[in-house]
């Protein structure tokens, strides 16, 4: 998420509630710490998705957890670190900088599974080298949607964001997950719903829309 890096100004801006809502007491609810956590796939590094992969403790910036390698796509990591001018602002160097000194950063291509029972799927139309985590028990798959399926509402192939670098490509390569998410059973996971954790995906005529839903957020 979005960490806690933030000055009053941007928590306004963002409407981030970092009283209510932090990575500890929500891992905690799990029985988990940040100390356990071993492994972070960072899907793209826009601040809104590796903000907490930082934390300022004693006025100085660490890593949130400090036992994990840090998984992130090559042509992101680039992108990230070269900026255009339409994304310069969705990248903010303090998530990741640390990381690099301390060596925690593994690059990879994004093709080849990096964590036994994970692959992962690249897309390109929000931001080059979108890494989705496809994760399987051998029984049911979740597809991590990120920022091509941010909400529940992004299901229809022309609903995208502002944010997209290229919309039409963001278009494209929805119809061709939608098509896979469906035939297969998929869950597709929706990183920005705050209603909707996931769903199975129907398709009526020619429109795709929600089947089963699952909700973990009450
Ligand atoms: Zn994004």
């Amino acid at each position: 998420g979005n960490g806690t890096k933030w000055e009053e100004k941007y928590k306004k801006i963002y409407n981030i509630d970092t009283d209510r809502y932090s990575i500890e007491s929500s891992l905690g609810k799990y029985g988990f710490s940040t100390e356990d956590i071993t492994d972070v796939i960072c899907t793209h590094l826009h601040f809104d998705h590796v903000g907490g992969n930082t934390k300022i403790e004693n006025g100085k910036i660490v890593p949130t957890f400090p036992n994990a390698k840090y998984w992130v796509s090559k042509e992101n990591w680039d992108l990230a670190n070269h900026p255009s001018q339409k994304d310069a602002g969705s990248f903010m160097e303090h998530d990741w900088k640390v990381l690099a000194e301390n060596g925690m950063v593994e690059i990879v291509d994004g093709h080849e599974s990096f964590i036994e029972g994970i692959d992962t799927y690249l897309t390109y139309g929000h931001t080059k080298g979108l890494m989705h985590p496809v994760i399987s028990d051998g029984v049911q798959t979740l597809f991590y949607g990120a920022d091509i399926f941010p909400l529940s509402a992004h299901i229809p192939v022309p609903w995208v964001m502002s944010y997209d670098v290229q919309p039409v490509v963001t278009m494209q390569e929805k119809e061709e997950l939608l098509i896979k998410i469906r035939e297969e059973g998929w869950f597709l996971f929706f990183e920005h719903d705050p209603n909707i954790q996931a769903c199975t995906v129907d398709r009526l005529d020619k429109h795709y829309r929600m089947n089963e839903t699952v909700i973990i957020s009450e």
